[in-house]
This record gives structure tokens, sequence and C-alpha cells, in this order.
């Protein structure tokens, strides 16, 4: 679904991605770990054209869109959700709003149409009680899986993942990996960038480990977890596990 091929991005003389390659197949469920700063973010935002790369190709569906007008890029992002670490709900609308706004604006479904598809997504991670609440009224989970099912409202071919646990209390955690794990089990494509290690060894087909712009070593979750190749990735994870 989605293949990127020597991704390249620069800020100002500094290199965040240093010729990155990666493809996550149909169905399948890529996580991405790695320090503080090894590009995760620029990674992710480069795959849904957030950030322009500056080397590099990028297929989505057997479609390059490294060189894509801004217009394209806005095509690609109906088709491949992002789920941030911040929720970015629009706060002034309520549940039901923000969650018929990208369908209805993009000509899914008219209004009626897009509320009860919306509801229906509501009730799958327990929240239809929660339709006419503002952001501000829910929890951080609440409101993460509430941005889960409006990357889901436009029935995408993929979501994109970045750190969507890390803002979150612990008991809040488990209800929004609980989400994501189902989504996997249903044959979601996704990409996630996570600290929840559990989550990886569980759920990924395969896991990258980055550092300094470099993917340093990707392989199976069981591999990488028990027999890391690199002392990079033998340092990291003694670090975090
Ligand atoms: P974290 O785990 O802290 O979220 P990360 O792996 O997501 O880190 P990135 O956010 O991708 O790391 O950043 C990679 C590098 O690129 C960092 O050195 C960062 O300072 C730099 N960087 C990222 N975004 C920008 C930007 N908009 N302008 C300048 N430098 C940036
Ligand atoms: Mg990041």
């Amino acid at each position: 679904v989605i293949r990127a091929t020597g991704l390249v991005k620069r800020f100002k003389g500094h290199t965040a991605l240093d010729g990155v390659d990666l493809e996550v197949g149909r169905g399948q469920v890529l996580v991405v770990i790695g320090p503080s700063g090894s590009g995760k973010s620029t990674l992710i935002r480069c795959l849904n054209g957030l950030e322009e790369a500056d080397g590099g190709e990028i297929e989505i569906e057997g479609t390059p869109v490294h060189r894509a007008s801004q217009a394209d890029w806005r095509t690609v992002r109906q088709r491949i959700g992002m789920v941030f670490q911040d929720y970015s709900l629009f706060p002034h609308m309520t549940v039901m709003d923000n969650l018929c706004l990208a369908p209805v604006r993009a000509g899914h479904h008219d209004r009626d149409r897009a509320r009860a598809a919306s509801a229906g997504l509501l009730d799958r991670v327990g929240l239809r009680h929660k339709a006419d609440s503002y952001p501000g009224e829910l929890s951080g989970g609440q409101q993460q899986r509430v941005a889960i099912v409006r990357a889901l409202a436009m029935k995408p071919r993929a979501i994109l993942f970045d750190e969507p646990t890390s803002a979150l209390d612990p008991e809040m955690i488990g209800e929004v990996l609980n989400v994501m794990r189902e989504l996997a089990r249903e044959g979601m494509t996704m990409v996630v960038v996570t600290h929840e290690m559990g989550f990886a060894r569980e759920v990924a087909d395969a896991v990258i480990f980055m550092d300094q712009g470099r993917v340093v070593e990707t392989a199976a979750p069981a591999d990488l977890f028990e027999t890391p190749r690199h002392d990079r990735t033998q340092a990291f994870l003694s670090m975090i596990l």
C-alpha cells in the first residue's frame, strides 16, 4: 500500500531523514521505534505530504506521489488517515461535527448519511453517547478514540499513527490500544510510531528501528526484541524495556 525508497528530508542543513526505505503491504502493521529526534514523526509526515521530502520516492497504492502537486496530496490524504499524539480534534465543533466534516467536504456522503455512518463508528468505540459533546468535555482517551474514528470515517486505505498514546494517562492507554488492535484484526493497514512495546510485539508484522534519520534494523517483532542485530538497537531496547 505504501512504499518509500531512499527518503531524504533536510531542515536547514540538519538531515532528519537520511535515505529511509520502507514498505507496508495491505493489511500489515508496521511499528516504528527509535530515540527522540531520530526522524519518526518526519517520516510519517512525509508519507502523507505534510512535509515535502527533499529526495527519494514514495508510492501510494502503486502510484508515485513524491512529485505530486498539493492538490494531488490532498487526494492522497483523503485515502491515508493520520492520528496524532495530541488528537487534534476541532475544539469548537461537537464530536459528531468533527466526524462528519471531512466526509461531507470530500463529497463522500451528504450530511444525513455522514451522521448515520459516524454514529455507527462512535458505537464501535463505545462513544455514541458523546456525539453532541465538545472535545474539551472528553477524557484524553475518549478524544483519541474519536480521532481514530474520524480517520476511519474517510474509509482510508491506511492509517498513520504518531505516538497515539504518549499524551495519555496510563489507564487510558489500554482503551486506545484496544481500538487499534481491533483495527489491525480487521485488516487495516497501519504505520504506528509508538513506545508501546507490548502492542508492537503482539500486533506488528514488522518493526523498524530508526536512529539519526536512518533505518538501522527492520525485523519481525519477536526477532527485533529478542535478538536485535545492531548494538544501537540493543542499547535503545535496554533503555526502554
Ligand atoms: P520524538 O520521539 O521526540 O517525537 P522523532 O523521532 O519524531 O522524535 P522528528 O520530530 O522526526 O523526530 O525530528 C527529527 C529531527 O528533525 C530532529 O532533530 C528535529 O529537531 C528535526 N526537525 C523536525 N521537524 C523540524 C522542523 N519543522 N524544523 C526544523 N527541524 C525539524
Ligand atoms: Mg515524533
